[in-house]
Parts: C-alpha cells; sequence; structure tokens
C-alpha cells in the first residue's frame, strides 16, 4: 500500500510543471497579523520543502485604494516566503458572492454598485450576488484583478468556487439584462414570469432548460473573461485558474469548459481548475471516496481539453478547521487519493489564525508534509493522462481495506483505518 501512495505522489511531482504540487492556503485575515505569520515560517524553515506555495484570501466589495492596501500587505510577506522557496498566490474569494457576503449596506471602504448588479431571482426580487453580466459588475472585476496584479504580483490568480450557479446558488440570474440576452442568444420572447413558469413547471421543460443551463455557463464565461482582459491588458505572466466544486455543475453548466476558456482568452493560455468539496471529517472517511469519484471525472474531461487545463489541484477541505476533524495523516491519505484521481497537484489546509487553532498544530501539520513529502522519489517520464488505472487499483485496494475494518460507530476505530492507510 506505501508502495502504491509513493508512486502516485510522485507521479504528481512530474506532472506538475511549472504549476506548483503542494499549496498551502491561508485567510485574508493574516494580512493584519503579521507576527503571527513569522511563527508560520518558522515551522517551514524547520521543515524545508513541505510546500511550493501559498494562496491568501482576500476579496470583498470594496474601493481601489482599499485592495491595494491589502494587496501590499500581503505582497510584504514575499521576502520570507522565498527564502523558503514557497511562491505567493492568490485567491480572490469572493467573486459573485458567498451567501449574504456581498449584502447589506456598504461599509466604510467599500464600492459603491447599481441595483442593477446584482441578481435577480425567479420571484423578481433582488438577490444577495452579483449578476455576472452587470457591466458594474465587470468593470470592478477587471480593477479588482488588476490591482492585485500590479500590487502583489502573485503567482497565480484564482477565482473563488462562489463563481458558480446551482448548488447552493440561485439557479440563474433573471434579471432584464439576462434575460434579454437569453432571448438574444436562443431567440425566443420570454419574460421572466414565463421563462420560470417553463422551468419550474411539471411538463417538459426541454430544450428550454438545457438552453438555459448553457447560457449560465456563458454568463460566468463573461465574468471569467474579465479576469482575464485584465491580466492581458497589464501584461502581466500571472497564471490564471479557476476554483471549481462538484463535477455536477448543475445550473453552473453542463461542464466548467466556458469558464476554463474564456479565463484562457484568445490566446488560449493554460489555466489551472481546483475540484472538489466537502468531506470535513475523516470520521466519515466513505466521504473521501465520494469526493475523489467527483474530482476523477473532473480531471479526466479536463484531459480531453487538450493544453486548455494545465493543472489540476485538489481541494482539501479542512476550513473552518478543527483539531479533531482531520488529523495530518488523514490529509496525507486524501492526498494521495486525489493523485490517484487524476490531480496533478493538492491545496491543503486553510490556516486561520482567528479560529481556535495554536500555532503548534500548523507545525505539526507541516512537519507531517514535510516527512511524506520527503519519502516522494522524483520521477520522470511517465505523465499519465489517464487517471483511471491508478483509480481504479486505488479505489479497489481502499475497498478491501475498509470491508476488512468496518466503520463503525466509534471514530477512534475509524481514524485507525484511515492511519492504517496514510503515512508513518
Ligand atoms: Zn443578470
Amino acid at each position: 500500500m506505501k508502495k502504491l501512495i509513493l508512486s502516485l505522489l510522485a507521479t504528481g511531482v512530474a506532472m506538475a510543471g511549472e504549476w506548483p504540487f503542494v499549496v498551502i492556503r491561508h485567510t485574508g485575515a493574516i494580512n493584519n497579523a503579521p507576527e503571527v505569520f513569522e511563527r508560520l515560517m518558522e515551522s517551514h524553515r524547520r521543515y524545508p520543502g513541505a510546500c511550493d506555495e501559498f494562496w491568501f484570501a482576500g476579496g470583498g466589495r470594496k474601493t481601489n485604494e482599499l485592495i491595494a492596501e491589502e494587496a501590499a500587505k500581503f505582497a510584504a510577506f514575499r521576502p520570507l516566503c522565498e527564502k523558503t522557496g514557497i511562491r505567493l498566490s492568490y485567491q480572490q474569494g469572493l467573486t459573485l458572492g458567498h451567501g449574504a457576503s456581498h449584502d447589506g449596506p456598504p461599509k466604510p471602504g467599500d464600492r459603491i454598485f447599481p441595483e442593477d448588479a446584482w441578481q435577480v431571482g425567479r420571484d423578481g426580487k433582488r438577490m444577495h450576488f452579483f449578476c455576472p453580466r452587470s457591466p458594474a459588475v465587470l468593470a470592478f472585476q477587471r480593477d479588482f484583478t488588476k490591482t492585485i496584479l500590479t500590487v502583489a504580483k502573485p503567482d497565480s490568480y484564482w477565482l473563488d468556487d462562489d463563481l458558480r450557479m446551482g448548488v447552493s446558488k440561485p439557479d440563474g440570474c433573471f434579471c432584464p439584462r439576462c434575460i434579454a440576452a437569453f432571448n438574444a442568444k436562443t431567440g425566443g420572447s420570454w419574460t421572466r414570469e414565463t421563462l420560470v413558469a417553463k422551468l419550474y413547471s411539471e411538463a417538459a421543460r426541454e430544450p428550454v432548460r438545457a438552453a438555459w443551463i448553457a447560457f449560465n455557463a456563458e454568463s460566468l464565461g463573461v465574468f471569467a473573461a474579465a479576469t482575464r482582459q485584465a491580466a492581458d491588458e497589464i501584461g502581466s505572466p500571472c497564471r490564471l485558474a479557476y476554483q471549481a466544486v462538484w463535477s455536477d455543475t448543475i445550473y453552473t453548466g453542463y461542464d466548467t469548459k466556458p469558464i476554463l476558456e474564456a479565463l484562457s482568452g484568445p490566446d488560449r493560455k493554460p489555466v489551472g481548475i481546483r475540484p472538489g468539496a466537502g468531506f470535513y471529517v475523516e470520521a466519515e472517511p466513505r466521504g473521501m471516496v465520494k469526493k475523489c469519484m467527483s474530482v476523477a471525472r473532473e480531471a479526466e474531461r479536463c484531459r480531453d481539453w487538450g493544453p486548455l487545463v494545465a493543472s489540476v489541484c485538489y481541494e482539501q477541505e479542512t476550513y473552518p478547521r478543527h483539531v479533531l476533524h482531520k488529523s495530518p495523516g488523514a490529509i496525507m491519505t486524501e492526498s494521495a487519493l486525489a493523485i490517484a484521481s487524476g490531480c496533478d497537484s493538492i491545496s491543503l489546509y486553510w490556516y486561520a489564525h482567528t479560529a481556535p487553532e495554536p500555532v503548534e498544530e500548523y507545525d505539526r501539520f507541516v512537519r507531517t508534509l514535510a516527512r511524506s513529502r520527503r519519502r516522494v522519489r522524483t520521477s520522470s517520464g511517465w505523465r499519465p493522462r489517464r487517471a483511471a488505472p491508478a483509480w481504479a487499483a486505488w479505489r479497489g485496494l481502499s475497498v478491501l481495506r475498509l470491508r476488512r475494518r468496518p466503520a463503525s460507530t466509534c471514530a477512534n476505530r475509524r481514524t485507525s483505518t484511515l492511519r492504517a492507510l496514510a503515512f508513518p
């Protein structure tokens, strides 16, 4: 089993190319706690090679001045990171909006948006999320991207997974602008009322529903294209990427290709994708398998799109992290399974110093990661383009293992099952 895990991780190293192999994510709150960040970097000096890149999160409907101020704080960490060979990248943590994150009256430092910047729900009411076709939103996105790329100069720039429709988000924007664009695309004469009645009726909804799903994907592509346009206008070499969730994207589109192509831009620059969602607690190990089935599907279709996708980076969910939710060993096991599922790289561990977690736990995590990484034997020349064989091998072995040690009501028993699969 250990040999299998090590060879799978070695595969990831060989496939990473200019993209990192291991990423650790940090919340934007660390910007205001440089003394904490310095302590975290002590762990990285103590255990070098644990990761290749940091993603710092930020975002919000802010003025350019405030965005630049935050970007400067984040950029100030660069010298400390470069000493340990870690690159700095950025995650725009809010695009269309997470929950009610964009709602409410503007706060000091917020950018002011017109009423038509917001999505309209099927009932005609204003939603909490930006309309991806709003000129004001697109102008904001171009400004935001340019400011971050100019001030912080990240190596890669990731659009958060709130750039979606469906799942936990509304299933489309029914604002007059989007309805008009849908009619122009399909030759229809829908109003919000007639379209909603068709989409949610008991009668046959096709082919209108199919057209609406494809239209939503194009709408999200419009937003992604604004990001690419901003990078191109300032000549930034930054790698652009999209953080997806489940491969079953529901109303977001039939797949993520329209978003990725828009992010790739007219020059067809390779982009990255970060699939994966859920599985926050190791006490339910089958959740890990379920998640990686979805990730394997996403990775497989990304391979079919040729050079468009340069990196498939797994999302390890650990936020808000609690020590008993996932052990570092379980995180390593899940990471190996992600590589077996077709990922080229892994993004690990949301660290938030504002969460009830001492820096000593971060130190333990970095130590485990560095030890696991040292055991990776760098291989070259073997670059499988399909996940299926490795995935099938892993799946078969893990199912056998879980069958021999069935999950019980005892969390410790389940944890030991995972650790038996993990690195020593
Ligand atoms: Zn709209």
